[in-house]
């Protein structure tokens, strides 16, 4: 038994609106990675015996959701800026990921996981491959992941794409007492043809898997799927039963009509928004306050950092927010409680993560602790705005996924960061010198 008891902190939990937080001052206690009681709310057993860690004057709160990304791009982070998505993605991103291998993706993961757990990300989705490379780095670096092979179905060998998600969802989803969850990754509309889809389809209701896609990205994305098939992005992945398996994230959601919002909402699809990414290659804002008014959960991801440069879930917080707010020339829209929301239990949702991403009794303990202290923070009049609107990746003291800390004081315990860093930066080199040799 290990018991844990985070002293007199200010708690965010969950608020008395669905889809906010509020404050609570109190301690919280965890047992073996699940959380016990919140601010004197839940039961503790009559054996109980804490380790104590002290947080007075802390704000704590349930670590952040990253729920869509690409993480070893980090290895391309700033190799091809300020193009456009479809040159950007065919001249410069595909030709050198076509020199990547599996060891590269593995150095590229653990930059990306120690970036996200040091600014206070614990469970990140992600779309790559091949994907049991990063899951053996998320298995060791102690990180929550929803992992699914990125799948390509034009050209593809099917046989053989459905061979690899079948092993790789067998041997790692609800492995490391359910850490790692697999969702099958059809890579989106314009990408994957009926066919193709029918595979996937198929497979998930087989293995009772998930799905992890990208949808209406672009508004080229629409055309090419209305001239291609007479529909919607979302009327195509519906009529090819894509939301008919769960749980289904999709990212992005940029360009979406009523429609498309009724047909998500009636399926229970979650969005993964991506502010920073849809910004950065100029695909548009997504309608974030429509797509909550019609019901349907929305959490904030990064996207790859080759196209929102960092992993920072706290600036694509406040990029979601002021991006409603500007749009809809309308300060009160999504305020603080909803943005710190959507950045913890929001994207949980999204992922079909049942206990996680909120501080309550019976859910995985995935906390931080954030320090109050440094000047961006002070005075703090409000808990809620200082963590909305003031803190960063470098306010992060405390980090525990599952009760078990990953970082403290500010560093990473979970693995050595400078080997991290280090062996990054030559496989980034040698990844550019190939494409320049091919
Ligand atoms: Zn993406």
């Amino acid at each position: 038994m290990r018991d844990l008891l985070i002293e007199g902190g200010s708690l965010i939990v969950p608020g008395s609106r669905p889809g906010t937080v509020a404050v609570a001052a109190g301690d919280l206690a965890i047992r073996d990675g699940i959380i016990l009681s919140v601010a004197g709310r839940g039961d503790l057993p009559g054996d109980w015996d804490p380790s104590i860690i002290e947080a007075s004057g802390r704000y704590v709160m349930p670590g952040l959701v990253n729920a869509h990304g690409h993480a070893a791009m980090a290895l391309l982070r700033g190799y091809a800026d300020d193009l456009p998505l479809e040159e950007w993605l065919e001249d410069r991103i595909w030709p050198i990921e076509d020199g990547m291998e599996g060891s590269d993706v593995e150095a590229g993961t653990s930059l990306a996981v120690a970036e996200m757990l040091l600014g206070g990300t614990t469970c990140f989705a992600d779309m790559y491959f091949p994907m049991h490379r990063v899951a053996g780095v998320c298995s060791e670096m102690g990180i929550r992941a929803v992992l699914s092979q990125g799948l390509i179905g034009i050209d593809a060998d099917v046989d053989r794409d459905m061979d690899y998600s079948r092993r790789f969802a067998e041997e790692w989803h609800g492995a490391r007492g359910g850490r790692i969850r697999v969702q099958l990754g059809p890579h989106a509309p314009y990408t994957c043809p009926p066919d193709y889809l029918e595979a996937v389809v198929a497979l998930a209701g087989e293995l009772g898997l998930g799905i992890h896609t990208h949808l209406a990205e672009t508004a080229g994305e629409v055309e090419t799927i209305r001239s291609r098939y007479g529909k919607s992005p979302a009327e195509y992945f519906r009529d090819a039963g894509i939301f008919s398996v769960g749980p289904v994230t999709v990212a992005h959601a940029v360009h979406v009509d009523r429609d498309d919002l009724e047909i998500l909402a009636a399926d229970g699809v979650g969005v993964a928004h991506c502010p920073r990414s849809n910004l950065r290659l100029a695909c548009g804002i997504a309608p974030t306050v429509d797509i909550l008014e019609a019901g349907i959960p929305v959490g904030l991801g990064t996207d790859g950092p080759a196209s929102s440069a960092t992993l920072d879930m706290w600036e694509e917080m406040r990029f979601a927010g002021y991006l409603q707010k500007g749009i809809r020339a309308d300060a009160r829209a999504l305020p603080a409680e909803e943005l710190l929301y959507m950045a913890t239990r929001g994207g949980a949702v999204a992922l079909g993560l049942e206990d996680v991403g909120e501080l309550r009794p019976g859910f995985r303990a995935d906390v931080i602790v954030v320090n109050p202290d440094r000047p961006h923070m002070v005075p703090g009049h409000d808990v809620l705005s200082s963590l909305a609107y003031c803190a960063g990746p470098g306010d992060v003291e405390l980090v525990l996924v599952e009760g078990r800390p990953l970082v403290r004081r500010g560093h990473l315990l979970a693995a050595d960061l400078e080997e991290i860093v280090e062996r990054a930066r030559r496989v980034a080199v040698s990844l550019t010198e190939r494409v320049e040799e091919s």
